[in-house]
This record gives C-alpha cells, sequence and structure tokens, in this order.
C-alpha cells in the first residue's frame, strides 16, 4: 500500500552498498525509517530526498512494518545551511530534539510545523530560531516551560531566581529547591514564549537551561547542543 505525507529527514545512515535509511518526521505517521534504495549510486532520481534537512512530500510503500521510500517532491532542502557553520550546527540540534521528543503515537503535524519553520528562520540567520523550536517542541511533547509569575507565591521573580524542573517554571529564590537561574535567562524566555526574539548572552542562557530541562525530562538532549553553543560563542 502507498501514501503521500509531507515530512523532514531527522537522520540518514548509509545502508549496503547503495542504500540508505531515513528517519523520517511525518505529518501523518509521526516518525517512522524507511528505506532508500539506489539512492548512493551516481545520479540517482531521489538522493536529495535522503539528505539530512531534507522536507519533501514522500510516498512511502507500506509491507507489513517496513517502510520504502519511492518518491518525493522537494519543497526546501535548507542548502544555504551548509554556508554557516553555526546555522549548520542549530539545525542539527532540531532535528535531533524532534528526535528525542518524538515518541510513539504522537502527532508529527504541529512538530513538523515547528521544526521546518526553525529551519528556514535558522537558514536566514535568525540566531533564536533553536530556543523557539526548544520550547515549542517540549510543550508539544507535554513539557510545557513557563516564564511568568512564580507558581509558589505568584510574585514576578526577579534578581536571584531558580528554575523547578519539575513545574517547568521559574520561582523565586525562596521558593523552590530548583537550580539557580539568572533573570537575563528569564527575561530570554519570557520575551520567545511571548511572540518576541532574544539575542547573545540571552539566548546562550536559555539554550543551556533549556539542554538541561531536556535531559531532566528526556535523559537525553540534542548532542550537537554543546559545539552550538561553543560556537554561538567561543569565549564560553
Ligand atoms: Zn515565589
Amino acid at each position: 500500500m502507498e501514501f503521500t505525507t509531507d515530512a523532514l529527514v531527522l537522520r540518514s545512515a548509509d545502508y549496503g552498498e547503495n542504500d540508505r535509511i531515513v528517519t523520517l518526521l511525518t505529518a501523518k505517521r509521526g516518525k517512522l525509517s524507511a528505506v532508500m534504495k539506489g539512492v548512493k549510486k551516481a545520479g540517482a532520481r531521489l538522493n536529495f530526498a535522503s539528505r539530512p534537512f531534507c522536507f519533501a512530500e514522500y510516498v512511502l510503500a507500506e509491507k507489513g512494518p517496513r517502510y520504502t521510500v519511492t518518491g518525493a517532491s522537494l519543497y526546501d532542502g535548507f542548502f544555504s545551511l551548509s554556508e554557516d557553520i553555526a546555522a549548520l550546527y542549530g539545525a542539527a540540534c532540531v532535528t535531533q530534539a524532534a528526535d528525542i521528543l518524538l515518541y510513539e503515537g504522537m502527532a508529527g503535524g504541529p512538530l513538523l510545523v515547528s521544526a521546518v519553520h526553525a529551519l528556514g528562520e535558522l537558514s536566514e540567520g535568525k540566531g533564536d530560531a533553536v530556543v523557539r523550536f526548544f520550547l515549542e517542541a517540549l510543550s508539544l511533547a507535554g513539557y510545557p516551560v513557563t516564564a511568568g509569575e512564580c507558581p509558589v507565591c505568584g510574585a514576578i521573580p526577579h534578581g536571584r531566581m531558580r528554575f523547578d524542573m519539575d513545574r517547568g517554571a521559574f520561582t523565586c529564590d525562596a521558593c523552590s529547591e530548583g537550580v539557580p537561574a539568572s533573570e537575563t535567562t528569564y527575561l530570554a524566555i519570557s520575551s520567545v514564549l511571548g511572540g518576541g526574539s532574544c539575542a547573545g548572552d540571552g539566548c546562550l542562557r536559555a539554550l543551556r537551561l533549556l539542554g538541561a530541562y531536556f535531559l531532566v525530562k528526556t535523559d537525553s538532549r540534542p548532542q550537537s547542543l554543546g559545539e552550538y553553543l561553543r560556537l554561538l560563542h567561543p569565549l564560553h
């Protein structure tokens, strides 16, 4: 049986001499792996669709538990990412985060929209795209982060504060046992959650905190995040 679905390549691995296996974030069936036959041969028609960050309409043949890609129409390959090493690592953080967060049975559509939007922003050089994506993706997976009133006492946290990993929220210094967090981090995350942006030190600190939050919630974190942080700010 064949079906078509919009999908983004999260991972691609060589398989045998001429084939690849791609891990796709699909709109219709969440995350799945599919074989792409012959795509490593010179001039292979579907080679483009086996590359990381390829966003396309895929035609998939389903046979038992196995999927094979039989066709693809490109929407965007985000090719300009390869010209900016930091943006490339940022994009890897996006696909790795989606890969970690997508559990079996989770709807893929909203996460796909969010990931494709983030890759587009990274291609345009927007430095806070990964912060925005992490917040959206964590929320879709059931681990929302908030940055408003302290959930314990209702005051707006300021100065020294904490981030409570259980609640996914910033609290006053005295109100929780959470990890110490800076006002800069709070303001950056609050801005992005409110539809705004963040930059520089705020962006870095937000990414560091969200990386720690990932680890607590999923026992994993995007493996490219460390290198991405170093590329954004070599002195840190
Ligand atoms: Zn409080």
